[in-house]
């Protein structure tokens, strides 16, 4: 199958400081990859890089046999940061309106999306209210829902249920599964070992290296191991 992520040998510096380091990552569609790490191993940076972003300072990145960055490809990439970018005088509504319009989504469209958005993050009933009196979930929760909008074939969400709660978060993760059904390729990064259970490849990644990758059972089988946090400790992460 032709995979639709591939970073091969990408290295990010910042200054004299090598955040990435030679990793290489293939994607195929289909599939819910999960990036794994402790907090500061260069998840984040990876993800940007990958959206276009930024650029590696070595190496170089295709998204859907197009080399990054390219700005038609944003059509095709549902992106959510890690720190939500939401307009916070606008009501939740004119924020997914104003990005359905940003990828000229149709007027019909639109509403379309807007309320399959809305429904899948639980949101409908609070689309009415400005983003300034939303807690910090429901500022994830709306931001899920732009990655959403315009219907991308690629999905990256950088900690996408920070903040979610359990029950909202199986839904969420119900939804990815049935997207990834749909031929979607998803991308996740996360620190919390249940969810990285979820996925169907992971890659484990360290002080900006790659240290293993593999579906979870692989990598329970590899370390000898019956979870997943163990395999991150002694592959030589923290699990946070
Ligand atoms: P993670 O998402 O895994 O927590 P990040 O990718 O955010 O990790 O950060 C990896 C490292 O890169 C950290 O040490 C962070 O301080 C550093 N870093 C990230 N962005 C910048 C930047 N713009 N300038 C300098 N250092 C950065
Ligand atoms: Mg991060």
């Amino acid at each position: 199958m032709t995979p639709s992520i591939v970073v091969n040998q990408v290295s990010k510096s910042f200054g004299k400081k090598e955040v990435l380091q030679n990793v290489d990552l293939t994607v195929v569609p289909g599939q819910i990859y999960g990036l794994i790490g402790p907090s500061g191993s260069g998840k984040t940076t990876l993800v940007k890089l990958i959206v276009g972003m930024d650029r590696p300072t070595k190496g170089d990145i295709q998204v859907l046999d197009t080399a990054v960055p390219n700005l038609k490809l944003l059509q095709k990439i549902g992106y959510m940061a890690q720190s939500d970018a939401l307009y916070n005088d606008l009501t939740a509504r004119e924020n997914l309106a104003f990005f359905a319009s940003l990828f000229k989504l149709k007027k019909q469209e639109q509403t379309k999306r807007i309320e399959y958005a809305a429904d899948l993050v639980n949101l409908t009933s609070e689309l009415s209210k400005k983003v300034q009196a939303f807690s910090g979930g429901m500022k994830r929760r709306l931001s899920l829902a732009i990655a959403l909008i315009q219907n991308p074939q690629v999905l990256i969400l950088d900690e996408p249920t920070v903040g979610i709660d359990p029950e909202l978060r199986l839904s969420i993760w119900k939804e990815l599964y049935r997207l990834k059904d749909e031929g979607k390729t998803i991308l996740v990064t996360t620190h919390v070992m249940d969810e990285a259970e979820k996925c169907d490849q992971l890659a484990m990644i360290r002080d900006g290296r790659l240290i293993t990758s593999g579906s979870p059972s692989q990598l329970k089988e590899q370390y000898g191991i019956q979870s997943l946090e163990e395999v991150f400790l002694k592959a030589g992460g923290s699990g946070q």
